[in-house]
């Protein structure tokens, strides 16, 4: 069952704790889209905003992994953040993520997933040792392909005591 275990498990991406991704040796960060920057509505919440131009003076590297091949959505990111987006990125193949440590020229155990799915993000984080970072999603409204399994992520999360 380990490889569905989230490092931390926060709010969301602005409540994580710089302080806390020191602590980890973090350098460098990995975005999920979908729920975790955006909700289904295409709302960015200024609070990540601020978060992530924080996370940017303060030095870290980022980049977005998606699954999505939505361009518009991908343009909006990218416009709004400014920072490199990976998508199609099948997660939880590993692949995806050492393509992102790679851009981001940090060796796997340096860089955090920070994403709202134990399936995608969690996993496949752990399958390349990326350290994961579990965010609750932005919104509760979100399409039936992903709102089925959030009772079986609860359950998970129960488990190892979130
Ligand atoms: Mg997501």
């Amino acid at each position: 069952m380990s490889i569905f275990k989230p490092a931390r498990v926060y709010e969301g991406v602005s409540s994580i704790s710089f302080d806390d991704l020191d602590s980890l040796n973090i350098k460098g960060i990995i975005l999920d889209i979908d729920n975790t920057l955006i909700d289904m509505y295409k709302n960015i919440p200024e609070s990540i905003k601020e978060w992530v131009n924080k996370a940017k003076e303060k030095g870290y590297k980022l980049i977005v992994l998606s699954n999505t091949n939505r361009r518009h959505k991908i343009e909006l990111i990218k416009e709004v953040f400014g920072v490199t987006c990976l998508t199609f990125a099948m997660k939880p193949f590993k692949r995806g993520f050492l393509k992102a440590c790679k851009e981001l020229e940090l060796n796997p155990n340096e860089v955090c997933m920070v994403g709202d799915q134990l399936f995608t993000d969690v996993i496949g984080a752990n399958r390349a040792n990326v350290v994961p970072i579990y965010v609750k999603p932005i919104n509760k409204k979100e399409y039936w392909y992903t709102a089925w399994k959030r009772n079986i992520e609860r359950s998970i999360l129960k488990h190892y005591g979130y």
